[in-house]
């Protein structure tokens, strides 16, 4: 009998790591060098973590062989912790901190102890796609919410608002955005906020490009807006730190807890069940929020991303019908093709044309859970000649390229 992947996968989409992924590494064995510009992985690229950093995880090691604390070492709660109360979240301390393997782990559990089959999630388009993947996993329906790529790729509110069903648990928020880099003012959280205040969902805020901003962007944290509602704040170490691999992050529970001690249990139990997460790369977490690490050297004039960003944004948006909202944070372009001067039907074919012909990696938006076929994500994590090469060949490749 053919062995046969579970019913509840079935409906489940990670695109963006999927087939064309697949191709690029079979490009790879046949000996080609492809430019891989569809992970936003910072160490490949030289960005590698703060020292102080790394060396505390090498003191550590010794004393971290056994299993933690299934919500994570104290220390590292408490850091985070103190963290959030600096930025202005009220009433937080360490038993309010659950640590993960990356925010990956602890976006599947918190959707996991929510959901029940049915129940709905909002969700923005495009997303960071693991979002809707998890959703569905859980028994879910991811509900998207349309940004408007003219308004800066702002949530659209009205549409959020028009999303919910009595079917509605809980509202997403990715800020500063991957993949369109935009950063949400705090007219458009407060809007976000009381939309979820009016129907009681929790509030699930994925901050992980916190402190990844460009030209004075400000970064809100939507638990210091909102102290009246339960939110769930998740971040990590994979792309200030540029600690991707440690596999680290947290979720942070803000807000009145009474009403959702229930949840609060599910939580705890699924911690529980998964024993602690990672134990040597806890202990980089202390010495990354403790104050000893800035990263403004890279997002000033003249810092690594800030350069990058500024080139490939000039580089793309040079290209004849291709457009792109400058990101103000994070590390992701989101062009657009114009469909009067490109007819791209099937946006994942034109990445695999694309890898194939130029051997230039990038991410369809679809794969977004975008709904239109017009737009590629290109990371800006590599140096501005790495770009230029990859943009020449992007370029090349449109200007006879025809589905
Ligand atoms: N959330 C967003 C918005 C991301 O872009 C990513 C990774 O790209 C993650 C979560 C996953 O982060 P981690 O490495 O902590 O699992």
């Amino acid at each position: 009998m053919d062995l046969t992947q579970a019913s509840r996968l079935r409906n489940v989409r990670y695109d963006i790591r999927g087939p064309v992924l697949r191709r690029a590494r079979q490009l790879e064995a046949e000996g080609h060098r492809v430019i891989k510009l569809n992970l936003g992985n910072p160490a490949p690229f030289g960005l590698e973590a703060p020292e102080d950093v790394v060396r505390e995880v090498l003191l550590n090691l010794g004393e971290a062989q056994g299993y933690s604390d299934a919500r994570g070492i104290h220390p590292a709660r408490l850091a985070v912790a103190q963290a959030f109360e600096r930025r202005g979240v009220a009433d937080v301390g360490p038993d309010d901190v659950f640590l993960g393997n990356g925010v990956s782990e602890l976006i599947v559990m918190s959707l996991q102890a929510l959901l029940d089959t049915g129940d709905e999630v909002l969700i923005p388009s495009p997303d960071y796609p693991l979002w809707t993947g998890a959703v569905t996993l859980c028994g879910g329906r991811p509900v998207h919410y349309r940004c408007d790529e003219q308004d800066g790729w702002a949530p659209d509110l009205d549409d959020v608002a028009s999303s919910i069903t009595p079917n509605t648990r809980a509202m997403v928020i990715i800020n500063p955005n991957n993949p369109t880099g935009a950063v949400y003012s705090r007219a458009t959280l407060l809007g976000l906020l009381e939309i979820a205040r009016r129907h009681d969902l929790l509030v699930l805020t994925d901050e992980i490009y916190d402190q990844i901003l460009y030209e004075g962007a400000v970064h809100e944290s939507a638990a210091a807006l909102a102290p009246d509602l339960l939110v769930l704040t998740l971040g990590g170490l994979s792309k200030t730190y540029r600690l991707a691999g440690y596999r680290s992050g947290w979720l942070v529970v803000s807000g009145p807890r009474q009403h959702a001690a229930d949840y609060l249990d599910g939580l705890e139990l699924l911690a529980n069940m998964r024993l602690c997460p990672n134990v040597p790369a806890q202990h980089a977490i202390q010495a990354a929020l403790g104050g000893l690490v800035d990263i403004t050297h890279l997002l000033e004039p003249g810092g690594r991303l800030r350069d990058q960003r500024d080139h490939a944004w000039q580089q793309l948006t040079a290209i004849p019908g291709v457009s792109c909202v400058q990101p103000a944070g994070a590390l992701y372009l989101f062009p657009r093709f114009d469909p009067a001067v490109y007819k791209i039907t099937d946006d994942e074919q034109m990445v695999i044309d694309l890898l194939e012909r130029e051997h230039v990696l990038l991410s369809h938006g679809t794969g977004f859970n975008l709904p239109t076929t017009d737009h590629l994500r290109m990371v800006f994590l590599a140096s501005v000649p790495v770009l230029d090469d990859a943009i020449g060949r992007l370029a090349s490749f449109l200007a006879d390229y025809h589905q």
